[in-house]
């Protein structure tokens, strides 16, 4: 009942328009051709669902209205088809998808596997983007930088939600990490030429900060799936590629807990902080992928074109070099995927779990426009 309250209010907050990016001017030694249009997309085209919203967030007049660079932060919970979209969008010219850059420095110091297969300070992309960004690491500046990034992400919660002309002090913690992060971005987009990076971190708390910088502009798509397929994930034993072992599996309560409190902190937080904000669901990504990505565009600036998403998504090997992300999508894609909903969740999670994460998160589903039915009391399509 509170959350339904809760969710009332936000959704109550007035749509705005969108003002359009400026185009990427150059390109560089990773690049890929450079769009010359933008914004192919026609107002109204897409699924209209509740869950699907689109909206410009007001002018942010403390910012210089011409970045050469544009960040596209998805932001939500892990485990909502981030790398799936993130490679979709990196079919599109002038795009660069790097994976999750939130916790770079830890994974960096950790040398964790790149999609590429090269330990992080070896493969060829990233330690090229490091000397470009830095210059040569001094022993231990790593370290110091996964302290830093630790620090922040970890401890100033208070940046998720602050108003956005909170100032962040320069010799702040939180002043220095956005410093060195724009720098990051910024030789990311000198050596690819890219105009647009894709930035799958999730973590809105780093969304937030990003989004305080006055270097790159920053927008938002926020990305939601049903949290009972995205409790089933958590639940799943998925080996990861780029540390030993397998990724985190999470019970289907807290998953729905954290579900909750992810997507809350996306909408009272980086709806506000960024240059544009996008709300788009994984379901209809899947389903209809062209039309998600002409709304990507309308509300964005991003041009892309029609057809961007026709064949899927394939990965040639070692043409990608993405920080942490699915290791199962990118196995898949590195064969060629083709976009289909996973509904294995309707069948594989217990109807138990399905009603305590329904009932946990039936206040924002509602939002999304999501079912509250459980998969069990679903009617299948022509069976009546
Ligand atoms: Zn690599």
């Amino acid at each position: 009942m509170v959350l339904s309250l809760l969710w009332r209010i936000l959704m109550s907050v007035n749509a705005r328009s969108v003002s359009p990016a400026k185009p990427p001017p150059h390109a560089g030694r990773y690049g890929k051709p450079q769009p010359h249009a933008r914004g192919s997309s026609r107002p109204g085209d897409g699924p209209d669902v509740p869950g699907s919203e689109f909206l410009g967030q007001p002018p942010d007049t403390t910012r210089s209205p011409e970045h050469d660079l544009q960040i596209l932060y998805v932001a939500g919970i892990p485990r909502t088809g981030s790398t799936v979209l993130g490679q979709l969008l990196s079919n599109v010219p002038g795009v660069t998808f790097v994976g999750e850059l939130n916790f770079f420095w830890r994974r960096f110091a950790r040398a964790e596997v790149c999609s590429c297969g090269q330990p992080l300070p070896a493969c060829p992309f990233w330690s090229a983007v490091v000397r470009e960004a830095y210059g040569e690491l001094a022993p231990g500046q790593a370290e110091q930088l996964a302290e830093l990034e630790r620090h922040v992400l970890r401890r100033q919660f208070a940046l998720t939600l602050a108003p956005g002309a909170w100032p962040v002090p320069e010799a702040s913690r939180a002043g220095r990490m956005l410093a060195e992060r724009a720098q990051l971005y910024q030789a990311i987009g000198r050596l690819t030429g890219a105009g647009w990076i894709i930035d799958a971190g999730k973590e809105p708390i780093f969304g937030a900060l990003l989004a305080r910088s006055k270097a790159v502009a920053v927008g938002t798509i926020h990305l939601v799936r049903d949290p009972r397929a995205v409790a089933y994930s958590w639940q799943k034993l998925i080996p990861s590629d780029s540390e030993p072992g397998y990724m985190t599996r999470k019970a289907a309560g807290k998953t729905a807990v954290h579900w909750v409190s992810q997507n809350l902190l996306v909408q009272l937080g980086l709806k506000r902080l960024g240059t544009t904000y996008v709300r788009v669901r994984y379901e209809d990504m899947a389903s209809y992928p062209e039309q998600v990505l002409r709304r990507i565009s309308l509300a964005t600036g991003l041009a892309i074109e029609a057809g961007a998403a026709t064949g899927g998504i394939t990965l040639a090997p070692g043409d990608h070099h993405m920080v942490a992300g699915n290791p199962g999508v990118r196995r898949a894609a590195s064969s060629g995927l083709q976009l289909r909903p996973d509904e294995a969740w309707r069948t594989k999670l217990p109807a138990r779990k399905q009603r305590i994460v329904t009932a946990v998160c039936c206040g924002l589903m509602t939002g999304y426009g999501y079912s509250l039915r459980t998969a069990k009391e679903v009617t299948p399509p022509g069976s009546r």
